[in-house]
């Protein structure tokens, strides 16, 4: 099966050809001659699975991290088909399956908390066969997997965070927030959506975001006074606003995420919480449902993340020795449910191509691109249908949405699941990392 073309079913899995893999346990496959030392920053999704790959292909690569510790919990993200395949050759996968938060039903509820309908992901999951190539865990869950995978061969330096970059030919002088200053042969900017990196090289992150017309809230309340089971969330919404809750922590506490239509970027101070408290409660005021008492128990919440819902998109995702991966270099929005998946194949080919070009950054990196810039693209594009369903913006479509939206799941609800593969281009390096199909 050639590569782009998509099979009429679904009994076919990734393959990843590079069978370097299979032989690397124990020994070292071609040793890197140039650009050993590789500094990576941010330790959440891409950046670990950069180090984890690249160490294994016998670079030498450090972590810095801004947070001081690992940051735990955070919302469910989904690990999808390359991503899996990904994850099981770095012997993850059944952590990932295990840690697993296991969402069994969506309800759909009225403004009184009765239920209107529902999906059950459960009966989808096993009709479509869903957890051989899916897994929705917490972030911070899959985080803490990717970091436990290569704490021990990695130098991970937390509490600290790149100052400054100077570049020419024989690699980048770093200074680091904490005063010290390293040399690295390359570095990797795989810090988020807000990329420091990418501030540092790129300037501005205003003329690469493009902003999806959404703001979305995240927060953990301090308990769970509804006594949601882990296995249910719940969606109550108006036109154009949306909130999603479902337990969180053992049924301890609750993981609430709103988001509403906004179609000008709203405008606030992004290290001042107690304003983005107030901005949501002023948009929520005056709903129904469960929303005043959220919106209190929010004034008490640690972790709020309030962010517009943006893309990033790059016309390149390097300049000389420094590359951008993951979210800092395409975030796909969360609307297309594909970040996860696609920062974690993206660490996986960028690393197989500097593997496969012996350390060769230049040809490594337009490689990178070549090969995966088409699957950004693609993904990039299918915002509608996402932004439609979780917040729907007239009465029709959240009627729609609640009534047929059961009926209509397979349909809309995984649209990442086993119809929506990927398909890198292959690599221009002759049995490079590349993705083909096979049958299972
Ligand atoms: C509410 C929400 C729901 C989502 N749902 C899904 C989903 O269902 N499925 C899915 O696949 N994706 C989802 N995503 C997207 C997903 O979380 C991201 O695409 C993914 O986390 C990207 O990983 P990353 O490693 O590139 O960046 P991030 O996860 O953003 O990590 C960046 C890391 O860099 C660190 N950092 C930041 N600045 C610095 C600095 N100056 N120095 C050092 N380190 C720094 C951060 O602390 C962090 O650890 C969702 C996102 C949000 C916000």
């Amino acid at each position: 099966m050639g590569y782009g073309k998509k099979k009429d079913h679904g009994r076919c899995f990734v393959h990843l050809v590079n069978f370097r893999f299979f032989l690397w346990k124990g020994k070292e496959t071609t040793m890197a001659t140039k650009n050993q030392t590789i500094l990576i920053s941010g330790a959440s999704i891409a950046g670990p699975t950069l180090a984890y790959w690249l160490k294994r292909y016998g670079f030498t690569p450090t972590v810095v991290e801004r947070s001081p510790v690992l940051r735990a919990g955070g919302f469910p993200i989904d690990v999808r088909n390359e991503a899996v395949e990904i994850a099981k050759r770095m012997g993850i996968w059944s952590d990932l399956q295990q840690k697993s938060t296991t969402l069994d039903e969506l309800s759909f509820m009225d403004a009184r908390n009765r239920r209107i309908s529902g999906i059950n992901i459960l009966t989808l999951r096993k009709m479509l066969d869903l957890d051989r190539t899916w897994a929705e865990i917490l972030r911070g869950d899959l985080a803490e997997t990717l970091y436990e995978a290569t704490k021990n061969e990695v130098e991970y330096l937390f509490g600290d965070s790149i100052q400054a970059m100077a570049q020419d030919d024989d690699g980048v002088d770093v200074t680091f927030a904490s005063g010290g200053t390293r040399h690295f042969d390359l570095v990797a900017g795989a810090d988020g959506v807000h990329s420091n990196t990418r501030q540092l090289v790129f300037g501005d992150e205003a003329p690469f975001e493009w902003y999806c017309g959404y703001q979305v809230a995240v927060f953990t309340t301090t308990d769970n006074y509804l006594r949601l089971d882990h296995t249910n969330m719940l969606i109550y919404g108006v036109p154009g606003k949306q909130v999603m809750i479902r337990s969180s922590r053992d049924n301890k506490e609750l993981g609430a995420c709103f988001m509403f239509k906004q179609p000008t970027k709203l405008h606030y101070d992004r290290s001042d919480e107690e304003q983005q408290k107030q901005l949501l409660a002023d948009v929520y005021a005056d709903q129904a449902w469960e929303i005043p008492t959220l919106l209190e128990k929010m004034r008490a919440a640690s972790d709020l993340y309030f962010d517009p819902v943006s893309q990033i998109r790059m016309e390149s995702w390097s300049q000389g020795r420094v590359v951008l991966l993951g979210d800092a270099a395409h975030c796909p929005s969360l609307l297309t449910g594909q970040g996860s998946t696609l920062a974690m194949m993206g660490a996986y080919i960028l690393a197989g191509e500097l593997q496969a070009t012996s350390g060769d950054h230049r040809q490594a990196f337009q490689q990178y691109e070549q090969a995966f810039r088409p699957v950004i693209s693609k993904e990039q594009k299918k915002l509608k249908s996402g932004g439609d369903f979780l917040v729907p913006a007239t009465k029709l479509g959240l009627w729609a949405r609640n009534h047929l939206g059961p009926v209509l799941a397979p349909f809309i609800l995984v649209p990442g699941g086993i119809w929506n593969r990927l398909f890198p281009q292959p690599s221009l390096v002759k049995n490079s990392v590349s993705f083909s199909e096979k049958e299972a």
